[in-house]
Formats: C-alpha cells, structure tokens, sequence
C-alpha cells in the first residue's frame, strides 16, 4: 500500500465509523452487535493492512508499486532493482528482453552476478559496484551475442533490514562493434595504402602536418608530424619553385574546394636518394578556419619517369653519336624559332655533310665509320653556345644551331673552324688527307616559315653547291624558286618513271679507220605523252640530288643489257653497249651484284657491257673508286672514263685506274681544228692512253675534219653527230644495216 492511498483509507475507516454510529442509534437494541461487528471487521482490516505492508516490505511489493517502476520498466536502458540481501530484483523489460527471461521467476544472485560480471557477490563486489569502480562487464546475452555494460548503480531505498539499489545499464556493445569495425577499416586503410604505395599528406597552416603511415615510410620521417619548412626541405631544390607556386595558388583559391591538382616532384627518400612522386593534392576550406586544409596523395614514380627518360632517350637521342637526333633538332629548332619571332633575335642553322663518308664505311670499316661520326658530332659542341644544339640529323649529315650576334660571317667561320679540327682529326687517326666536310646554312626565323623550312633550306643550300668538297653555302631567296620548280619536277619525274614515260637512245660510237659500229652510247629521254622528249640535262642532275637516280640507273642498266641481248638475238653484229653511272649508282656497295644479276638475266655477256664514269666521280675517292672498278672488271664489264679532260685530274690517275676506254670531252674536239695547245693535249693523252693500253674515243665529233685530225692523232674511235645523233631503238636498227653496207671513213 502506498502512502498517498493513505488519508482515503483514513475516509473510509471515518465514514464505516460515522455509518456504524448511525447504525447503532437508529438500532439501539443492536447496536453492541453492531459494535462488536464493526471492531471484529476493523481488526480484521487492520491486520490485512499490517500483513498486506509486512509482505511489501518482506517481498517486492515496493518494487512493484508506484510509478517508478512503470517508468522504469518501459525506459530504453538496462535497469535492475535490487536489495542487498537479493530477496528482490527487478529487472526492467529491456534487460530482461536482452537475457531472455520472461517470468520474474529466476535466480536472483545468479543474474546479478551474470549482468555484473561478478564473481561473487560478496560485500567487497558490491560496495565496488555501488562506488562505480567495476569495469565494464560483459556477458553473453540470449542470443549469445557477447554484451558490454558499464552499469550505475544508486541506493534507492534504505530501511533497517534491507537497502534497495538501482542499477542503470550504459550499453557499450554497439558502439565496442562500432569501434571495432573502425579501427579494422582504419586498418584496411593503412593495408591498402601501404600496398597501393600512396602517400598522404594533409596540412593547415604551416605547422599542422600530418603523414600517413606509408608517407612516413616513403620519406624515412620519425613521425606523423613534421612542419611545411621539413617537408618543403626534403622537396629536390630544382621542383622547389613548382611546389612553392602551386601552394601558393591553392592557398590563395577563392573557392569552399580547390581544384585537384597534380605536379611531378622529386622528393628525397629514405635512403637520401631523391625520387619522383606523382603529387595529386586539393584544398578545402571549412567555416572555422580560414586556412585551408591541403591534402594531398604522393604516388612513387621513379620507375616510371626512368623508363619515360629511356623512351625520351631513344626518341631524341642518336644512338651512335649519343648527341641530339633529327626529331630533338626540330623540337628544339622550332621552339627557338618561336622565341626568335617573339623575342626578336636570330639563329643559324648550318647543315653539315662529311665528303665522301662512305669511303671510311667500305674501307675501314663500321667501327671506323662511327668512331669518326662520334668524333665529328663531339667536337661540334664546341663552337655551341647557350641556346644551341648540335644533332646528328642522318647518315653523315650533322645539324648545329648557333645564336646570331650580328655577325653574318659567323656561319662561314664556324664552319671552317670544324673543318680545320675535322682535317686535323682525319690526318691523326685515319692517316687521311682527303677527309672534309661541306656545309649549307641559314638563317632563324628570316629563311622560312618554320624551322622545318629553315633546316631544308640550308639542307637545300648544302646539295646546291657545285663543288664537291669543303664547300660552305649560304641558303639565298633567290635559291627558292628553283627549289619550288626542283620539287615539282621532282615529283613529275617520280610520276614519268612509275609510268614507263623513260625511254632509251643509242647513239652510235665508230671505229675511225673502218668506219664500222663498234657499239652505241645509251642515253636516255623523257618522252612525256604529248611527245615532247625531255633531255637528260634537265632532269638527270635533280634525280641525281633525289633518290630517284637508282631508279632511272636501273632501268637503263636493263634495259640496255636487255636490248643489245636482243639484237644479238636478232643477228645484228654484237657490239658494246655503253650506258652512264652517277657516283650514287656507282658507290653503291651491291654495284658488282646488281651488275651481275642484271648480265644474267638478260644473258648478254660483260664484255658487250661499257659503264662510262667520269673523271670527277672516279677522283671522289680514288681507293674505292678503284675498287668498284676492279669488281666490275673482274666481271669481264668494260670501263669507260667519260668527259676526259673537264675535271682536273691528272693523267696519273687515269693510268692507275682499270679503264679500258678514255672519252675525250667534246671541249677538245670543238677546237682541235683551230687551236694548237687543244690538239697537243690531245696528242700528248692518246700516247700516254697507248702505252697504257687504253683504247681513245673522241666524242662530239661534227665535222669530218675534225674527224681526220683525231685519226691522224691515233685516235680509235669516234662519236658524234657526224656519224648519227642519238636515236630511238628502231631507228637505230636502220643504222646497223646501212652501217653494214656503206661505211664511211674519214
Ligand atoms: P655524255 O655521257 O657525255 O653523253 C654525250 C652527250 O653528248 C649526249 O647528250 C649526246 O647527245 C651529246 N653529243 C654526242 N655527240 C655530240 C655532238 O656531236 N655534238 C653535240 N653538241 N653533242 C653531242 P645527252 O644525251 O643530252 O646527254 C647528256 C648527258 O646526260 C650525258 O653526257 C650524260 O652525262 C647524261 N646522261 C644521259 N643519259 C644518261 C643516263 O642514262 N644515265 C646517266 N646517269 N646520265 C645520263
Ligand atoms: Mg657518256
Ligand atoms: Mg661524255
């Protein structure tokens, strides 16, 4: 019974009183009956009430009664009531929810002890739980999940026999699950960090750094915190300038987020090497601070940026010389074309060519050949200044860009500055006198309209040159028009040979004192299909300057051999056909082998064959020249020195070299009728050729008398207008058999 039922219990007994009086008066014969039944009655409530407190106090009945207990049986927290001596305890339905009991029946230690995490439930334990010092308990709940409890306890009631307790659960469980998980995925962070290799790295202000795990492991730091001025210290003082504008902008953005960046940084390591990092960072700024925080994940790419170097290397780098290549020439060449049109200064572009390398190729050898190409692309360096590059831009051709000081001399100086070093080196290690180079050179940004156009003018300047050695030229305007007509008639002639428009002539070549064909002169003709016929003075030079000279020399070379083979066939009598040979076609290193496939296909034996050099191309290198030539001549293939007497070579040469006819140029023939000095050299070379057993042949032969003067002189054979001009094949054929029957001698 609870207090506040009192003073209505007090009502009740009042009023039974006040009624039982009444009673008694109005019966008054009755009333001790009604007395004694109104104090038995009493008595009786009286002893109920006493019993029905006594149980309370003995039992739970204070437990049970009164709003605290529906209070705390609906809170949402683990709540039990309990008396020192465990006659009673209350658990609410929260807690008695989570062990699973349902009836109030149950063993009151033996759950205290379980929520607790009591051992015993001895005064010791409990005092300790009354002053809040146990730790938290945990125990296993109904359906076996572990719980984690700390627990409040307070002393509720307190009479003499026995002292009430209230303990109030805090349940730590989900947040331990909670905590737990954190910290595992904290943990998958680090893990895959680590394996990831990435970095972080996030900062406020200058002194607020923090390192991540791995971050600490890739820089080697002591611990997660270091300032900006460490970090900024271990940054490769090269990229410094980088990161400090980059920190710089970031911190200085207007916006809440910055944009994500990314900047390529060398950072020492560890070991103290320096290595390269991928730095990806942003900053974001919060309302509490208006500094931002600047996080940012480092990335190890050394690895990458070696192989980025490698690719570099092998893309810009000639790997013999190890000096630039023609791709970095251009790079650079037009990024400094730029900046001259911008800045308003100028460079040269000199293009150089070594004269004649391949001699060193075919007789000394490969190593040879590069130890020279090295030597040369080296000392090009000297004579770079700040903004220049040397670069090896094919075989034997070297580029250098030199800054312009106003000095329109410079180019020509520099260059006979390295063919002075070029001379000294090939007399050195080669033993070599003939050893020079030639260059071409023009002008950055006034010669072109990019540095492509600037390189192949001075590239074009360098071939234009009419001398063959030690020639230095300089790129003119006047030098672009023919440029502009050279290319497209390049290009026409590309088209004229792909489409047969190439035809050959043969112009007869006389034995002078029978009058008889001894063979003919193959010259060759555009004939375009309007039927104009091009000369070969128009067109062979710029083939020659091209690489389409292999192609017309190879055509002729076939078709020459192919077309004696057939007359032969035909029963004409056999005579030598002769057919010219650039130096390109001539100093080609499979010329015996091209020769002979070309003998063997068309069946015609060498000794009908006559391959006219002249005097300039054989002198080019006289070792080697000497070479082809015995190859040709071993395989039976005669050998003409054409245009004797144009160059200036010596007779001495001629009688070294395996010639087996000398062609007197037309120059001498011109005038031997005339001038005396023309008609003894004339004279004087026939004699020598004799001894020499080289047969002479005059060419360009008009007139008859010029005809009888070279006879007289003991000259064997003549061509020349007289005897016929060059002719198509069919009508050359006419020629044989008019030939055949009325010879002429003069
Ligand atoms: P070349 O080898 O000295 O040929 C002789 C040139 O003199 C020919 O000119 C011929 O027509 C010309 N000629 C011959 N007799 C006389 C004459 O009595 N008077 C005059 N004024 N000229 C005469 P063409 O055919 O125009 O050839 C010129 C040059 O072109 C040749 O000089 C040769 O160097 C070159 N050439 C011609 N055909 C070929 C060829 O198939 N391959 C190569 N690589 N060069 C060729
Ligand atoms: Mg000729
Ligand atoms: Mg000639």
């Amino acid at each position: 019974m609870k207090p506040r039922h009192y003073p209505i219990i007090a009502a009740i007994v009042a009023f039974t009183t006040f009624f039982v009086i009444i009673l008694a008066r109005i019966f008054p014969h009755y009333s001790a009956y009604i007395l004694a039944s109104f104090l038995t009655v009493n008595t009786l409530a009286i002893v109920i009430v006493l019993m029905y407190n006594f149980i309370y106090l003995k039992c739970r009945t204070s437990i049970e009664t009164g709003d605290i207990t529906d209070i705390i049986e609906d809170l949402n927290t683990e709540i039990v009531l309990w008396t020192n001596d465990f006659s009673a305890v209350f658990l609410n339905r929260k807690l008695r929810a989570l062990l699973g009991i349902t009836s109030s029946d149950f063993d009151n230690q033996e759950i205290l002890k379980k929520i607790f995490g009591l051992e015993t439930l001895d005064e010791h334990n409990i005092k300790r739980l009354i002053d809040g010092k146990c730790d938290e308990s945990y125990f296993q709940d109904a359906d076996n999940y572990e719980q984690c409890i700390i627990w409040s306890t307070s002393l509720l009631k307190q009479n003499k026999k026995c002292s009430l307790y209230f303990s109030t659960g805090f349940n730590l469980t989900e947040i331990n699950i909670m905590q737990k998980q954190l910290s595992e995925s904290h943990e998958k962070h680090n893990l895959s960090m680590e394996l990831s290799e990435i970095g972080i790295l996030i900062s406020q202000g200058k002194d607020n750094f923090f390192a991540s795990s791995e971050m600490i492991r890739m820089l080697g730091l002591n611990s997660n915190l270091i300032s900006f001025s460490y970090f900024r210290s271990l940054i490769h003082p090269n990229d410094r300038t980088t990161y400090d504008s980059y920190m710089k902008k970031i911190s200085y953005s207007t916006g809440v987020n910055s944009e994500v960046n990314s900047l390529e940084l060398r950072v020492k390591s560890h070991d103290g090497s320096y290595r390269w990092y991928s730095y990806r960072f942003k900053a974001v700024k919060n309302a509490t601070s208006d500094t931002p925080i600047i996080g940012g994940a480092f990335l190890d790419i050394t690895q990458e940026r070696e192989k980025d170097i490698l690719i570099e290397k092998l893309a810009y780098v000639d790997e013999i010389t190890e000096i630039a290549n023609r791709n970095k020439l251009v790079k650079i060449g037009q990024e400094t074309y730029e900046c001259c049109v911008t800045l308003d200064y100028s460079y040269w572009v000199i293009v150089l060519d070594i004269d004649r390398f391949h001699i060193i190729n075919d007789s000394c050898g490969y190593e040879a050949g590069n130890k020279l190409l090295r030597n040369f692309a080296h000392n090009l360096y000297k004579y770079i200044s700040l903004g220049g590059l040397a670069a090896r831009i094919s075989g034997d051709n070297f580029a250098v860009i030199i800054r312009d000081y106003g000095d329109d001399e410079l180019p020509r100086k520099t260059v006979e500055a390295i063919q002075r070093d070029f001379a000294d080196f090939a007399v050195n290690e080669f033993s070599s006198h003939s050893l020079t180079c030639s260059a071409g050179y023009s002008k950055l940004p006034d010669n072109g309209d990019s540095f492509i156009d600037v390189l192949e003018h001075a590239e074009f300047a360098l071939k234009s040159s009419n001398e063959k050695r030690s020639s230095i030229t300089a790129y003119s305007n006047s030098m672009h028009d023919a440029i502009i007509g050279d290319n497209e008639l390049e290009k026409a002639l590309s088209d004229a040979i792909d489409n047969h428009e190439l035809r050959l002539f043969y112009q007869p070549k006389i034995e002078i004192a029978t009058g008889k064909i001894i063979g003919v002169e193959a010259l060759v003709r555009w004939i375009k299909p309007d039927g104009t016929i091009v000369q070969p003075c128009s067109f062979v030079p710029i083939a020659e300057s091209s690489h389409l000279i292999g192609k017309i020399s190879e055509f002729v070379l076939n078709e020459a051999c192919r077309q004696n083979m057939m007359w032969q066939r035909m029963g004409y009598p056999e005579i030598i056909m002769s057919i010219n040979f650039t130096s390109y076609d001539f100093y080609k290193k499979d010329l015996r082998e091209t020769v002979f496939d070309t003998l063997i296909r068309s069946g015609l034996d060498a000794k009908w064959l006559e391959i006219e050099l002249t005097e300039s191309l054989a002198l080019h290198d006289v070792d080697f020249a000497l070479f082809q030539m015995n190859q040709l001549r071993e395989l039976g293939v005669r050998l003409a020195m054409d245009d004797f007497g144009t160059g200036y070579s010596s007779l001495s040469y001629v009688q070294i070299l395996p010639i087996t006819l000398l062609k007197l140029d037309r120059s001498f023939v011109v005038n031997i009728e005339t001038d005396n000095i023309a008609y003894e050299i004339v004279a004087a070379v026939i004699k020598i050729a004799k001894l020499k057993k080289i047969e002479v042949i005059a060419e360009g032969i008009e007139n008859p008398r010029q005809a009888t003067i070279l006879r007289n002189a003991g000259c064997d054979f003549a061509q020349g207008f007289l005897y016929g001009k060059p002719m198509p094949p069919e009508q050359i054929q006419e020629y044989f058999e008019k030939n055949q029957t009325e010879r002429q001698v003069f």
